[in-house]
């Protein structure tokens, strides 16, 4: 096998199926065939040190992480042309041990959504069902994964969309510590809860993909200057005597019986291979999804000025400066995009700050708290990582509330800024659902080693 079947590969079953999947917002194929024929060259010349996993292997990256010459929308309309002038520093990282870059992953428009029906594109299919989404806002990447197109992806996560997407398609998705990997060439959304990760169909890629993205960086303030472990060393499968605790309001109303039967089956597992669980309860969740959209908003809606059709984003042209942005913003952002930018103007605005900004800044410190306090006594915490399997196309659309309520189970995680990871659990009526595990501040180690022996 030569790096150049593997990426054709990867083309072929893009050719084949894309189409119904959805998954792909552009392909980068005569550069990636050519490099693939470079690394041909490299591997018969003997060039390449066998301990490099990751050599030659076809990644999708999702559209809000740029890509130096390959156009980066952010799955909108106002970036439709934005051709960036660098690679992040993960896609740098990727490249350092040659992986080929394959294409850019479809999204929910600046990140903004829990079903890929915000892209201002085309919908993502969930590939168990074409008729259900494929969860969001990383569907993208999801549903390629799941699908066979890629072994792996790049995904983001600010309240959920790596790990709801991998839940609903039955793949895994890991978002690491804030600060674990560099958020330099990430188009910011909310600049406190965003993280990449990847998105692999085994706990075992998806620590050989941290390994190479994890890291400090001097060009993301908020990349944090921690020792980065061995995290393949970490995957034993032996969990004896780890502890465990399961958060109550995690399996409380508005979870699934099915959903909840497989967590409890789950855990019988978990016990059987030496972890011990109890209930326990993070007392502050219920104050999670109002404080995530005040302040996802908030940062949003300051985040997004740059696009003004000056300094980015594609210019309507109008008759003065003023009428120029109005006319750029107002036809190129989608109807969520606006939705966030005014509730998070609204929440920043003078006379109203004290009131919702700054209170959600305190609740969040509580919901860390509960985290950390929890952490005290347990190694990780365990629950499902979605309330239900993938809901249909179109099912919860004309609904915000419904769709945000969707995500009250994953966004607590990007408030405390503690690692999460979802692995497939099983199924419910040919659907997969995931499992959650939790882990301290910048332990993924044993966030992968519980997934890992699950698994
Ligand atoms: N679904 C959540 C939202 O719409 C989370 C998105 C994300 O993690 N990027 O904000």
């Amino acid at each position: 096998l030569t790096v150049t079947d593997l990426v054709k590969a990867s083309f072929d079953r893009i050719t084949d199926i894309d189409d119904k999947i959805g998954a792909f917002l552009r392909l980068n194929e005569e550069a990636a065939l050519t490099q693939a024929k470079q690394l041909d060259e490299k591997l018969a010349n003997g060039d390449v040190e066998t301990e490099q996993v990751l050599f030659g292997l076809p990644i999708g990256i999702k559209d809000n992480i740029v890509t130096k010459g390959l156009v980066t929308t952010c799955g909108s309309q106002l970036l439709n042309k934005f051709d960036p002038l660098y690679d992040a520093t993960v896609v740098e990282k990727l490249q350092e041990v040659e992986t080929v870059t394959v294409g850019k992953l479809n999204m929910d428009e600046f990140a903004m959504g829990s079903s890929n029906e915000n892209s201002s594109y085309k919908q993502v299919k969930n590939p168990w069902d074409l008729t259900r989404v494929p969860g969001g806002s990383s569907g993208g990447s999801a549903a390629a994964v799941a699908s066979g197109e890629v072994p792996f992806a790049l995904g983001s996560d600010t309240g959920g969309s790596i790990r709801q997407p991998a839940a609903y398609c039955g793949v895994v998705g890991l978002k690491p510590t804030y600060g674990r990997v560099s958020r330099y060439g990430l188009v910011a959304f909310a600049s406190s809860l965003d993280q990449i990760g990847p998105l692999t169909n085994t706990v075992e890629d998806s620590a050989y993909v941290l390994q190479q993205i994890a890291g400090y960086d001097k060009r993301d303030s908020t990349s944090a200057e921690i020792n980065v472990p061995d995290f393949l060393k970490a995957l034993t499968g032996d969990i004896k005597g780890l502890k465990i605790g399961v958060p109550k309001e995690y399996l409380g109303e508005g979870v699934n019986e099915q959903v909840k039967e497989k967590v409890k089956e789950a855990l019988a597992k978990l016990e059987e291979l030496g972890a011990s669980w109890e209930e326990v309860s993070l007392p502050h969740s219920k104050y999670a999804l109002a404080t995530y959209y005040l302040l996802a908003s908030s940062e949003a809606s300051a985040n997004l000025a740059r696009f003004d059709g000056i300094r980015y984003g594609d210019r309507k042209q109008a008759d003065d400066l003023l009428s120029t942005y109005k006319k750029t913003r107002s036809e190129g952002f989608g109807d969520e995009v606006k939705r966030r930018i005014m509730l998070g103007t609204f929440a920043l605005s003078s006379g109203y700050y004290d009131a919702y900004y700054k209170k959600a800044q305190k609740v969040r410190t509580l919901i860390k708290q509960d985290f950390e306090d929890l952490f005290l006594n347990y190694d990780v915490l365990i629950g499902p990582t979605a309330p239900t399997t993938a809901f249909k196309i179109g099912e919860k659309m004309d609904d915000p509330l419904t769709m945000y309520a969707n995500d009250i189970l994953t966004i607590p995680m990007n408030l405390a800024g503690v690692p999460a990871i979802s692995v497939p659990c099983g199924f419910s009526d040919g659907l997969p659902i995931g499992l959650q595990i939790i882990g301290k501040h910048f332990d993924e180690e044993t966030v992968l080693k519980v997934a890992h022996a699950f698994e």
